[in-house]
């Protein structure tokens, strides 16, 4: 009862924050009608990660112009496991909805198959940051880094002190390692819209590239 009172509480402070945040940004010239459409969408999504029990804040919308964008991005920090606080690292401005998937993966695909395969839940997510105004290697496209539409993970630290990163431990790792890695890219193939991981190419030998955008590409 107190807890789903303190719930309740916390969602209302979010969506008076919100509210706040879409005063300001519709005070900009040119960008009102777009700012209240986001806003409403942000404010459904950032409702679901408060019921999530994880540390978040909302950022200001931002464009930077050629394509660079964080718009209805939130600063995430820390994922409630089902034990202990996941945390995560490096990361930076990630879209509402990303962080929401985020969420899901690190606590129902990550920390439960570090238990189940390597005996200790997950206490940090080491990543490679999230949003950068770049194209995709080797293309004149835009990346999904360039509107915080994709996060790079490169290591998983366990509550016992122990660190699986993708870049020594996918192919040099021990059988139990290299299993968790492929069950942790696998359960965000089933999440995320696109996964990139060492099979798909060298540019990835370290890291997952996670991503909303794309059709269950998995690789
Ligand atoms: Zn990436």
């Amino acid at each position: 009862m107190l807890r789903s009172a303190l719930a309740v509480a916390v969602v209302a402070g979010l969506l008076a924050g919100c509210a706040r945040q879409e005063e300001r940004v519709t005070q900009r010239p040119g960008s009102a009608a777009q700012a209240s459409v986001q806003s409403a969408e942000t404010r459904i999504c950032l409702a679901d990660l408060a019921q999530t029990g994880s540390t978040f804040r909302l950022l200001p919308d931002r464009d930077f112009g050629a394509g660079c964008e964080q718009r209805g991005v939130v600063q995430l920090d820390g994922v409630a496991g089902d034990a202990a606080r996941i945390a995560l690292t490096n990361l930076g401005p990630v879209t509402c909805p990303l962080a929401d998937k985020a969420i899901g993966w690190a606590r129902f695909g990550v920390d439960r198959a570090a238990r189940q395969i390597l005996g200790n839940g997950l206490a940090q997510i080491e990543t490679f940051g999230s949003y950068s105004c770049r194209n995709v290697a080797g293309s004149s496209r835009r990346s999904a880094h360039s509107r915080a539409n994709a996060i790079d993970v490169a290591a998983f630290v366990l509550t016992d002190g122990r660190r699986i990163s993708v870049k020594d431990d996918w192919h040099e790792g021990s059988s139990e390692e290299r299993r968790f890695l492929r069950i942790v890219h696998d359960s965000a193939c089933k999440r995320f819209g696109t996964v990139l991981g060492p099979e798909y190419n060298a540019a990835h030998r370290d890291h997952l590239h996670l991503e909303m955008s794309g059709n269950a590409f998995c690789r």
